[in-house]
């Protein structure tokens, strides 16, 4: 028999509940009690789900309040003495590690939280020291809630994250220098010991996540399986059976690590991403190793093409026998929403298309009983899928003639720029009267609360059009007014009319349809409810200029337009998966460049073009798929911005300043000024601007705009200074790190007005 199997399910709930609770408790506002009664609701709640949709395999312990690799970092004992020191009850402690604790006397940062692989997910990095030591902790986790799920009639497979990978994903704290990779003999016992707590507790298998396999893997993380692994598989009867999972990737370039799980019960490989790596792992499984075949997206909402899946599980049927095979999941499901029967709004067309979190383990049910017990047994529902394919395959919203056609036309000189940046420059600067040392902003200001409510009153029709565009016009003049105040050269108009900088520009093209509520984890309690691309896209009037033309209009400054780019637009989405991305960020771009142009008619004669998510789909591995990634990732930005005069400034922006390793990709862009996260980070890192001789401007960011905190004008100035040292001083430009959307203007106005005066005291002393 052909089992099926969930990697892990969505912590939040069908309403966002555990957000809900996990803030509540945060601002004192419910129990302890009460939010570990919440948890274990919402976990029986998720169990009985799968369960009812005939789920073999239910995981448990993917259940987390904040972060599965935080839960983990205390399961083990691994908490840095700041945060043990401060004897708060375990989740305090728990959360402070997570996102910081300011209470009680009280005050500890949180620890360092960074992308999960590829994924718009974010995990706390383990903070390990040179004296480390590991323990189990006393109730772990993994037990208790396996133990909860029996007694509520439901065995599942526990999932932990592997040593391996749990120690690879970490870091040295500051101040230490361990590899962390170093403690594994430390850290193997306290697995040993879980595992062995786990089979007594009655858990027949476990699941271990060792994603880490999809990447490339220096020696000495590759030369911990082996040991790490005996010591596991060496448990025989006094362990679990377990099945080893990776994701997001391939493991072909490392299939000679799978010897060390030569005494392990199975494998999970993630087909979606990498259908072709079946019939090469397939061939290094030992004689009895179960193949976890993961065909259904744990990554995107699309319904599974049945036709296609089954073909591909035959193959692995044929090769290793039913009881040998299970389908699964291709990762946790923790990356997509909870149900698609939340979405009232969806043209039913559309809705037909998809598939969340819930649909999906109906899903690895059909297939595995269609395996198992062949097509014929569950016909219905293969000729309800056929029919779901052939509608979308065949919907006028997948396919516009019109945007393939320019899509054709799309030419090489298409993406440069008319002349070179030395040209360009000296006409902008006539045509800007731009200082040196100019000063400007990311582009948004404050979300005040007013804002949210008359966005909310527009949105319930509660008041008109005319009246919503009256209160932006009213925001953008504050906005302007604050800006000849702050003494700003190149002014922005603040973004008031946006809820968030993807949404907006795809509720304004056509190829995008919208949810109400498929919200997706990002970090702790954070959610992201990105739009959802179906068909190609296309532009059917400007999209931001009727904002940036007014704020032109009564501004004395160059104002600067403001777009979210392609690559971003792309990354931020669902994106279809019957083209190409590429094909996607190429009509986003041409939608942009005509935008671009639109604002340049209009008077605008600066445009930032934004583009934080560049760096985040970069594949995994070096090599072919990166250099490709990076060609039409680059492509599209220049598609969207070449289409302007010399004398028109383009800007973009990203929020991290860690691009040495993409260094040559940024400078590709052709951009005329970047702006990069850089306040937090060592001045150093600009090095590479010099080793590169990077010959156009740049606004590494001089003030954090995730803290409150106000710098001093004398803080600017010396972060000048040290940028000065490896920067020309004709290409620098003043600017905070990122948006100040999530500031109050309490904190924005004087610290922006210290910033204008260290740049202006640079100015008089770079005069000569
Ligand atoms: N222009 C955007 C803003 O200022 C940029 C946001 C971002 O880079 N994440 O809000
Ligand atoms: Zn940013």
């Amino acid at each position: 028999m052909v089992r099926s199997s969930v990697l892990g399910f969505p912590r939040m709930g069908v309403l966002r509940d555990l957000k809900k609770a996990t803030e509540a408790y945060w601002g004192d506002k419910i129990s302890q009690e009460d939010l570990l009664a919440e948890g274990k609701r919402l976990r029986l709640a998720h169990w009985k789900i799968q369960k009812d949709a005939g789920v073999d395999l239910i995981p448990s312990n993917d259940f987390s309040y904040y972060d599965q690799v935080l839960d983990h970092i205390q399961l083990f004992n691994a908490i840095p003495e700041r945060y043990s020191s401060q004897k708060l009850s375990p989740i305090d402690e728990y959360f402070a590690m997570g996102r910081g604790h300011q209470k009680g006397g009280v005050d500890v940062p949180s620890l360092e939280m960074v992308k999960w692989f590829d994924s718009n997910y974010h995990y706390t990095k383990p903070t390990l020291q040179d004296n480390q030591t590991f323990s189990l902790s006393k109730d772990p986790k993994p037990v208790r809630e396996f133990l909860e799920a029996k007694e509520a009639g439901i065995v599942t497979r526990p999932v932990i994250l592997g040593p391996v990978s749990f120690l690879a994903l970490g870091k040295a704290d500051r101040g230490a220098s361990v590899d962390p990779i170093t403690l594994l003999d430390k850290l193997v016992p306290s697995y040993v010991e879980l595992l062995k707590a786990l089979k007594a507790a009655g858990a027949e298998e476990v699941q271990i996540d060792e994603p880490v396999l999809v990447f490339d893997l220096r020696a000495a993380v590759k030369n911990a399986f082996k040991p790490a692994y005996e010591a596991i598989g060496s448990l025989g009867a006094a362990g679990p059976q377990i099945t080893i999972a990776t994701y997001f990737g391939d493991i072909v370039h490392n299939l000679d690590v799978l010897p060390a799980f030569a005494n392990l019960h199975a494998l999970h490989i993630d087909l979606v991403r990498h259908p072709e790596q079946l019939d090469a792992v397939i061939k290094q499984l030992g004689p009895k190793q179960v193949l976890s075949a993961g065909v259904v997206d744990g990554r995107n909402v699309w319904k599974n093409n049945f036709q296609n899946s089954i073909e591909l599980l035959q193959r692995a049927v044929q090769a290793l026998g039913q009881d040998r095979v299970v389908v699964a999941t291709s990762s946790s499901l923790l990356h997509v929403p909870h149900t698609l029967a939340s979405e009232k709004k969806l043209p039913q067309e559309v809705y037909q298309w998809f598939s969340f979190a819930v649909e999906k383990c109906n899903e690895v049910a059909v297939l595995a009983k269609a395996l198992t017990a062949g097509p014929a047994a569950v016909k219905p529902e293969l000729d309800a899928n056929a029919a779901a394919m052939k509608s979308r395959a065949e919907s006028q919203r997948t396919n516009d003639p019109k945007v393939k056609e320019r899509q054709s036309k799309v030419t090489a000189e298409m993406h440069n720029r008319k002349t070179g940046f030395d040209n360009r420059y000296a006409q902008q600067k006539k045509h800007l009267s731009l200082p040196n040392f100019p000063t400007t902003t990311i582009g948004s200001f404050p979300q005040t609360q007013e804002i949210r409510i008359q966005r909310n009153k527009f949105t319930k029709g509660e008041i008109t059009e005319a009246q919503y565009e009256e209160f932006i016009r009213s925001e953008i003049d504050k906005c302007v007014q604050i800006q000849d105040e702050l003494g700003l050269d190149v002014y922005v108009h603040g973004e008031p009319e946006r809820n968030d900088m993807v949404q907006y520009f795809g509720e304004r093209l056509e190829g995008y349809v919208f949810t109400t509520h498929a919200w997706v984890q990002s970090y702790g309690s954070r959610c992201v409810r990105p739009p959802i691309i179906v068909g190609d896209i296309s532009r059917p009037a400007p999209m931001t200029v009727k904002e940036s033309k007014y704020a032109a209009s009564v501004s004395k400054k160059p104002m600067k337009g403001m777009l979210t780019g392609p690559v971003t637009c792309l990354r931020w989405s669902f994106p279809r998966v019957d083209v190409h991305q590429s094909v996607q960020a190429q009509q986003l771009a041409l939608a942009l460049r005509d935008e671009v142009v639109d604002l340049e008619k209009n008077g605008i004669y600066v445009i930032q073009v934004d583009e934080p998510a560049l760096r985040e789909g970069l594949p995994l591995r070096s090599g072919k798929e990166r250099d490709a990634y990076l060609k039409w990732a680059v492509d599209s930005f220049k598609l969207s911005t070449a289409g302007v005069e010399d004398s028109t400034q383009i800007h973009s922006h990203f929020c991290y300043s860690e691009f040495q390793d993409f260094f040559h990709a940024i400078a590709a862009l052709d951009a005329d000024v970047l702006s990069i996260e850089n306040s937090k980070s060592d001045a150093k890192l600009l090095q590479v601007f010099i080793d590169e001789a990077y010959p156009r401007h740049i606004g590494p960011g001089v003030y954090d705009i995730h803290s409150p905190r106000v710098p001093a004008e004398a803080e600017f100035k010396q972060r000048i200074s040290e940028m000065l040292q490896y920067l020309r001083p004709e290409q620098l430009w003043i600017n905070p790190d990122c948006g100040l959307k999530t500031r109050t203007w309490d904190q924005v106005k004087p610290a922006l007005i210290n910033m204008v005066n260290a740049a202006k005291s640079f100015r008089e002393q770079y005069k000569a």
